[in-house]
């Protein structure tokens, strides 16, 4: 006989209804304001909380996601379909573009979605995941076409960084967007092989940071398959472009990256 939970009368399955009642028994506090969060939806976050947070505007570059205002017109626009392919300046200066970068909303030095990622990644507050997940599927719907055939894969982390923080943050978030949407998870595809010291300097210093950094484990896995790749903040984009080249080399087809936050740099178009 199958006793698993599915089988089990509503009363007993409390692991699928906790989220909710529990939020009204005892209400979440958010780890942003300190505040009690009355939502269900995005709790631990609160209301507040949520809608402070900056969503990426629509037009943005095509290669790494830099929000384009309407009139500035700078490197090619051609037509992709009905969505029209925009060059930052810097990307239309690239000899070639390894990969497609979008992000759901903006890293904010003292903003709230800074202290949210920060709660998840180094306060190791795991409840985060679903409201920064609902954040990422929203935004993903709203701002790119959805290819049912794609594979996500998250961002790995060396073994020795795993160890140490007890989850992978790319992981978890990916993990829950495949369930959230259509779309299949690959997570043992790419690697990292080797440790790199935390992102810091211009773009050349981080490229050369992550040089040679990632491997494709098992190659079939990802040949011919076009790849989400997904991660939690994106600076400079040197390790999703380092992540694309090797997963291009290694015979996937076309890579794209989705990030929750997106760092912009200071006096952009000022
Ligand atoms: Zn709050
Ligand atoms: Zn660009």
């Amino acid at each position: 006989m199958n006793y698993s939970q599915r089988r089990l009368p509503l009363m007993f399955r409390w692991p699928r209804i906790d989220q909710h009642i529990l939020n009204l028994i005892y209400p979440a506090v958010c780890p942003v304001c300190q505040q009690l969060s009355s939502s269900w939806k995005y709790s631990p976050l609160c209301q507040d909380c949520w809608k402070d947070i900056t969503r990426m505007p629509t037009r943005c570059c095509s290669a790494c996601g830099l929000p384009i205002p309407a009139y500035y017109h700078q490197g090619d626009t051609t037509a992709d379909g009905d969505r029209d392919t925009i060059l930052c300046y810097d990307c239309s200066q690239l000899e070639k573009i390894y990969i497609s970068i979008r992000s759901a909303a903006l890293y904010q030095h003292e903003g709230t979605l800074r202290a949210a990622l920060l709660a998840f990644k180094h306060g190791r507050n795991l409840s985060l995941v679903k409201p920064l997940t609902l954040l990422l599927s929203e935004q993903f719907r709203e701002t790119m076409a959805l290819r049912a055939d794609e594979l996500v894969v998250p961002v790995p982390l060396h073994w020795s960084r795993f160890l140490y923080r007890g989850f992978n943050q790319s992981y978890l978030l990916a993990k829950a967007l495949t369930k959230m949407l259509p779309l299949r998870l690959v997570n043992d595809a790419l690697i990292r092989i080797r440790r790199t010291p935390p992102q810091a300097g211009n773009v050349k210093q981080r490229r050369k940071n992550v040089a040679n950094a990632f491997k494709v484990k098992i190659k079939k896995r990802i040949k011919a398959k076009n790849i989400l790749l997904i991660d939690d903040v994106m600076t400079t984009g040197a390790t999703l472009t380092e992540c694309a080249k090797v997963l291009k080399a290694a015979g996937s087809a076309e890579v794209r990256a989705f990030t929750i936050a997106r760092v912009i740099p200071s006096g952009l178009y000022e």
